[in-house]
């Protein structure tokens, strides 16, 4: 069976038990503040177990892409060295949200894997929940009665809260669960140890493939455990295991989800993979296909390599898979970029989304990898410096700051840096590395920490309503809320069953405003911040301070938004979309939305574009966007259309965007800009009035950045440039021709400088002269102590160096204010400095106490400069008796 056929076969099973088959969400978790990836494949369904919205069916089955490389699920360094973990991998599911439970969840699990599957019965064992006392959770009997009929009682294996419990987070739904794992040893060593036995122990042949969760109880914030009123299941099978299971192999990377990826890799490097666990070339070739998926699916999903938060992890994934690359493979050329190709073919039918952006993705990753290949070169050489310089001082060890400083700015692994050190009799201090890491852990923790109150509930609702399209503002009834402290301090969260506030999404901010009460007789104010979405929630946030006194006393609002700046985030809003089809017309189809921000004050958008955008270009685009302005095209807004029917309409969609099934479709003019798109927009484009462009740049590579301004704001700029251009005119008596009087003055000035230059140069001429009449001789040598008149120190310097050069044997002190800076220069003639030991540094520190200065130089020529020139006569006298 093909992996392809293996996933057909799991969706049309679902499908024929009434599930409904939806799409995988994007790697990158959208209004989720706990999760910066999809680790799994509940993460888009989490407001329905959290009872934040209704599911599109009772019934749901897909495959997913997850991503396991930070927070509670980081597989990463595991990757490469077995043979079952990823980075990036497909989770096929199928959920119940408060329909089916435990009976169908395990047999329709038995039923697809020994029947349409054929997976041999006895090389099957599923573990199941015992009871925590702590937790007062009984042992999970329901399971228990179900599966013994099924695999028998000596195939089910007792676990324990760690590994058949599950929570969703520290708060909400969790319950226990049910693990089905598969035994792929050969024959002869099931005969010599049952697989029972391995069953959770980290071997790589008994693995688990799937995990079948029961979400029964809801954990409050003080750590106790309520029943859920509806009950859901959650199901996980690691798509890539199941496929090795099937097609017969014992490693994940044997089975057709890898192996077109690894012959590439073998031709590009000449290498051939032998499979084997610990030889550096075979885990390189591992780490490679594996890593190439995670990136290429993330920057198709809308991510670029970056140095915060989500992009930071896409670089180091890709880093990882370079620097293996490089070193066990021989790899000094960019060459993940050659794999993409495969990959989106390879994936076209299930995750379109690669194959249609392949050639940005590809730039991207090219780029990327030959930037850190020039790192990679750079930090080799740095530790090649580190690792000599200890062994010149007899050292044996480098110490753990420097470990992680390599790891953290170039990229080495500590096992690099070990492996480097080691070959040059060297070791890394270990346990400092990892106390540097767990600092670093530490700080980014803090700066994370955040308490959370458990919800405040005040009135049932089903749901929130979003009226902000239509009105600025709406009698609503507070559902529920709860203090939230973190770096900011105190907040409240209030979450209504309706509103008028538009939660930032989308790149455009989240809406302020004002929540009125009545309190008797008073109106009683909230004054609401911002607002933003946690997953379905619309949440309001408040810093005014000891709210509970009201709230919890009353639950009917009149939600007002500011409204002034509303429209201006609309005039913003609909001047993006007119950007974007502008940016379309004189740049190319290439161009598409990889970003943008949406405020009041101002615009910012990124495109994906490869050359810097000229001023010819930048000003057609301007020219286009007023002129749709002008034209006064009203907005056509249409709810609810059928997504399918949306894309006909030629919407532009962002690839990484979540979409339910109906989607809102903005339109200025059908041939120019329809756009799929939550945000708020102006009712006719007219209402922007005016659009300037502030700067245009690069954010990263392949990705440009433009940033512009809209109506009151433009004018304001425009008026601010008229006003620098007045008081120009102003300083320059009102000239006719502006430009011509700045360039007359400008001629002057380089005339000017010229004469001054040659005024200069006879005066030190001059000054050379005189001194020159001023030499006295003693002690067999010529002397000259003279203040003096020079323009600059370098001035000086050149004095006392021409000096020299026409008397041999001189010892000189000059002296000199310039501008109110004390200057002195010593020049000590070879002889001086050998026979008594003299040195022009030294000289000159012990003259520039009387300026109070310091200086140092050569021992045949130093300088000093000062703050207090009424000292420079007595400087002089001192070096006067000195040279004596
Ligand atoms: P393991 O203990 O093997 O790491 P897990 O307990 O973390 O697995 P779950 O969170 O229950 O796994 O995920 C459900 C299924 O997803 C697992 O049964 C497994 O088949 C698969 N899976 C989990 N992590 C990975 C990974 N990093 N790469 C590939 N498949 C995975
Ligand atoms: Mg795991």
């Amino acid at each position: 069976m093909t992996s392809s056929e293996i996933r057909q076969h799991f969706l049309d099973f679902f499908q024929s038990k009434n599930h409904l088959i939806v799409q995988s969400a994007p790697l990158v978790a959208k209004n989720d503040p706990t999760l910066m990836f999809n680790n799994s494949g509940m993460a888009q369904f989490k407001d329905f177990f959290l009872g934040n919205g209704t599911p599109p069916a009772k019934r749901v089955a897909d495959t997913q892409k997850c991503l396991r490389v930070s927070g509670k699920h980081n597989d990463l360094e595991d990757v490469g060295f077995d043979t079952y973990h990823h980075t990036m991998f497909e989770m096929l599911g199928n959920w119940s949200f408060g329909d089916y439970f435990k009976k169908e969840a395990i047999t329709w699990a038995w039923e697809l894997l020994t029947e349409v599957y054929k997976l041999p019965k006895d090389r099957l064992y599923v573990s199941v929940f015992e009871g925590d006392t702590k937790d007062n959770v009984p042992f999970d009997q329901e399971a228990w009665d179900l599966w013994k009929p099924i695999v028998g009682e000596d195939r089910i294996i007792l676990g324990n809260k760690k590994d058949n419990f599950w929570e969703m987070g520290d708060t909400g739904p969790c319950g226990p669960c049910s693990e089905i794992h598969v035994d792929l040893r050969p024959q002869s060593e099931v005969d010599q140890k049952p697989g029972k036995e391995l069953v959770n122990a980290d071997h790589p042949q008994v693995v688990e493939i799937w995990n079948l969760v029961f979400m029964q109880f809801n954990r409050k914030a003080d750590g106790s455990l309520d029943p859920l009123p509806a009950r859901h299941v959650d199901t996980g099978m690691g798509f890539e295991r199941l496929c090795m299971a099937i097609q017969g192999k014992l490693s994940n990377y044997d089975t057709d989800v890898f192996t077109h990826t690894i012959k590439v890799i073998e031709e590009l490097s000449g290498i051939s993979y032998k499979g084997s666990q610990r030889d550096y070339p075979d885990v390189a070739m591992r780490v490679i296909a594996d890593h190439i998926r995670a990136v290429s699916f993330a920057i198709a999903d809308g991510l670029v390599p970056s140095n915060a938060r989500a992009g930071y992890v896409i670089r180091r994934i890709l880093r990882r898979a370079v620097r293996y690359g490089y070193s066990y493979l021989g790899f000094t050329e960019p060459f993940l970029t050659k794999l993409v190709p495969t990959l989106a073919m390879q994936f076209a039918d299930v995750f379109p989304e690669l194959n249609a952006q392949r050639d940005f993705v590809a730039t991207v990753i090219r780029e990327e990898e030959a930037s850190f290949l020039r790192t990679l070169e750079n930090g080799l050489k740095l530790l090649d410096k580190i690792t000599s310089d200890l062994a010149q001082s007899g050292g044996k060890e480098i110490d753990g700051e420097t470990v992680f400083e390599l790891n953290d700015t170039f990229g080495f692994p500590s096992d690099l840096t070990a492996l480097i050190a080691r070959e040059k009799g060297l070791s890394i201090d270990e346990a400092g590395f990892q106390k540097a890491l767990q600092q670093q852990k530490e700080r980014s923790r803090k700066d994370a920490s955040s308490a959370t109150g458990d919800w405040t509930e005040l009135t049932d609702i089903d749901g929130v309503e979003f009226v902000g399209y239509d009105q600025t503002e709406a009698e609503a009834r507070i559902a529920k809320y709860r203090k939230v402290q973190n770096k900011q301090g105190t907040q409240y969260q209030i979450v209504l069953d309706r509103t008028p506030f538009y939660a930032e999404s989308g790149g455009q901010i989240g809406d302020t405003g004002s929540l009125e009460l009545r309190v008797g007789d008073e109106t009683v104010l909230i004054r609401i911040a911002d607002t933003k979405k946690e997953n379905d929630l619309i949440i309001h946030i408040s810093n005014d301070k000891n709210l509970e006194e009201v709230l919890d006393h009353h639950t009917a609002v009149l939600a007002k938004i500011d409204t002034h700046r509303r429209i201006a985030i609309e005039d913003n809003h609909s001047a993006t979309h007119l950007l974007h089809a502008a940016l379309r017309q004189v740049l190319g189809k290439h161009v598409g939305q990889k970003g943008s921000y949406v405020g009041p004050d101002a615009l910012r958008f990124d495109f994906s574009h490869f050359a810097k955008v000229t001023d010819d270009e930048l000003a057609e685009v301007e020219r286009i966007v007023n002129d749709k302005i002008r034209e006064n095209i009203p907005l056509n807004e249409r709810r609810n259309v059928p997504i399918d029917e949306a894309r006909n309409l030629g919407a532009m969609a962002l690839f990484g965007e979540k979409y339910g099934d109906f989607v809102r479709v903005i339109t200025f003019d059908p041939n120019y800009s329809v756009e799929l798109c939550g945000g708020t927009h102006v009712p006719a484009t007219g209402q922007i009035g005016l659009f300037k462009f502030t700067s245009e740049g690069s954010v990263s590579t392949g990705i440009r950045r433009i940033e512009a301004v809209t109506a009151e704001k433009a004018l304001a700029l425009l008026n601010e440039q008229q006003a620098t251009l007045d008081q120009l005119k102003e300083l320059l008596k009102a000239p006719k021709d502006v430009l011509k009087a700045v360039q007359n003055l400008m001629d002057e000035r380089h005339q000017l400088q010229k004469k001054i230059d040659v005024l200069e140069a006879e005066k030190l001429q001059k000054v050379k002269a005189d001194l020159l009449t001023k030499v006295y001789s003693a002690n067999g040598h010529f002397v000259i102590v003279e203040r003096i008149e020079v323009p600059s120190a370098d001035a000086l310097k050149q004095l006392a160096y021409d000096l020299k050069a026409k008397l041999d044997n001189l010892a000189l002190v000059l002296g000199s204010d310039i501008n109110g800076k004390p200057q002195l220069a010593v020049m000590l003639p070879d002889e001086l400095i050998k026979t008594k030991n003299l040195h022009a540094g030294t000289l000159v520190k012990e003259l520039a106490k009387e300026i109070r200065g310091g200086g140092g130089g050569q021992p045949f020529f130093a300088t000093a400069g000062g703050t207090d020139a009424t000292g420079l006569d007595r400087a002089l006298a001192k070096g006067r008796e000195l040279l004596q």
